[in-house]
């Protein structure tokens, strides 16, 4: 055995034993950020270490400050897992080391990309014409999308923004909902297009957007309108009405609508949750993560197009126009904003080959179920509410003090003592102005104990916090 098959060996060993601890192991503990620092830090090395060293020493000084954020018990932001057949690739792909930028550079990673495109738009039940790119997440996939939008909302206005920029351009009208993620307002940012000059619509208790303020906003549109819908609230799970704002938006003669639904568009790829997407395909472009509900390592996301031309032209680095090889080869950097490109398709392959059409709806049903099992599990104690209608894998949680009192900061005292405790953990937010806790569940690894046993935790850590306050009088 020579000295790098050792290493790989004792690294998957490493990997292996990680992952085996990795349901029984607080999901996170309190970190000593100096100590995590002086662990891992220190000057740069002058001369250099022995792989099997730095791979040991990597593995055990970063230990202390790793999350379980791949494991059954973490419902925080919504991150997803990794099935063993998608990490299994991604560790290929490193030791595989391909750049995915051209065919040339990996006909092998061409091809995987192009069979998981095709496999994709028929899961979601999109036109099989579409374009798809392999982006980094739904942040980039987003950008992406909106990329190909402002080109072709713009040629259709005479004006080629690729060539000539923004400068001197027709303007372009930009609707969100006010519940528009982040991501969102982050590539019109970085498009150009501004984060504060668009047009917010309003919002309902879900979060979803009000079609009549929708209609309202574009009846004062003239010009080129860039409509940004979204599937998959990222608190409440809720869905936009799609096929209402699909009908909206196409009355208008030169308008784009693009969904981001970074974990809710996997909804289309489940028969008993197809209804809360209908409509979607009658969008121009589409943004989700793999590494989110199909549960892949990071970083892996995915962005379609219809208009595959309008895509080509907004992310291609050579002309401005559709060019079809000879044999139609698949240059992926045609479709991301990146020239080399890790291979990541082999990831999203494996994990859609392991899981088949029954395994991947199955996993995202379980999900939901397990999210309205711990629902009912939470609501059912004295002073717990559940602010969503729990319609896809997100759960609201808000949590009244014993007594009466400081609703906001007894929600907050609750979330922050269970993610002290370590049997789960999950993060906070505010819902149309209260606190509350925000549980996602979407791990391929989380089984009904895991969602039981973190109910029970939270439960628990909710009547501490209740005796603390009555011993400290509120
Ligand atoms: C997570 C998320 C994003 C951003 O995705 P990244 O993978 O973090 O880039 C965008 N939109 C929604 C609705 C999300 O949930």
């Amino acid at each position: 055995m020579d000295d790098r098959d050792a290493l790989l060996r004792r690294t998957a060993e490493l990997a292996g034993g990680f992952l085996e601890r990795l349901p029984d192991r607080p999901v996170s503990r309190a970190v000593n950020l100096d100590a995590l620092r002086v662990a891992l830090g220190g000057p740069l090395p002058v001369s250099g270490e022995d792989p099997l060293e730095v791979i040991e020493a990597l593995a055990r000084r970063a230990e202390p400050g790793l999350v379980g954020s791949a494991g059954p018990r973490y419902f925080g932001f919504v991150v997803g897992g990794g099935v063993p057949a998608a990490l299994a690739a991604d560790w290929l792909a490193s030791a595989w080391d391909q750049n995915a930028a051209m065919f040339v550079m990996s006909p092998a990673a061409a091809v995987v990309e192009e069979v998981a495109a095709r496999w994709l738009l028929d899961l979601f039940g999109l036109p099989e014409g579409c374009s798809v790119g392999f982006v980094t997440g739904a942040t980039m996939a987003n950008f992406t999308a909106l990329a190909a939008s402002r080109h072709s909302l713009l040629a259709r206005a005479g004006w080629n923004v690729e060539e000539d920029g923004l400068v001197g351009a027709p303007p372009i009208a930009v609707v969100v909902g006010e519940e528009a993620h982040v991501t969102i307002l982050a590539s019109l940012q970085m498009l150009g297009l501004g984060r504060a000059r668009v047009h917010r619509v309003a919002t309902d208790g879900q979060g979803r957007m009000r079609v009549e303020a929708l209609r309202e906003n574009l009846a004062r549109i003239a010009g080129p309108a860039l409509v940004c819908a979204q599937a998959g609230n990222v608190s409440t799970g809720a869905f936009d009405p799609l096929a209402e704002i699909v009908a909206a938006v196409r009355e208008l003669p030169n308008a784009w609508l693009h969904v981001d639904g970074a974990f809710g568009l996997w909804a289309a790829a489940v028969p008993g949750l197809q209804d809360r997407v209908a409509g979607l395909g009658g969008a121009d472009s589409w943004a989700t993560d793999a590494h989110k509900w199909l549960n892949v390592p990071y970083d892996s996301g995915i962005v379609i197009v219809r208009d595959a031309a309008a895509h080509h032209a907004a992310m291609t680095l050579g002309a401005a126009y559709y060019v079809e090889t000879a044999g139609g080869e698949r240059d992926g950097y045609n479709w991301a904003p990146e020239s080399s490109r890790r291979a990541r398709g082999f990831a999203v392959y494996a994990a859609l080959r392991s899981l088949g059409r029954d395994g991947l709806a199955e996993m995202i049903e379980r999900c939901c179920a397990l999210a309205r099992r711990m629902a009912d599990g939470l609501r059912r104690a004295d002073g717990v509410t559940i602010l969503n209608d729990v319609v896809l894998n997100q759960v609201l949680v808000r949590f009244e003090p014993p007594g009466g009192g400081d609703a906001d900061a007894f929600t907050r005292a609750v979330i922050a003592a269970v993610q002290v405790d370590g049997t789960c953990w999950l993060g906070g937010t505010t819902w149309h102005g209260m606190a509350a806790m925000r549980i996602s569940v979407s791990n391929w690894s989380t089984t009904e104990r895991d969602a039981d046993l973190s109910v029970e935790a939270i439960l628990r850590c909710t009547r501490e916090a209740g005796a603390t306050r009555l011993t400290v009088g509120g």
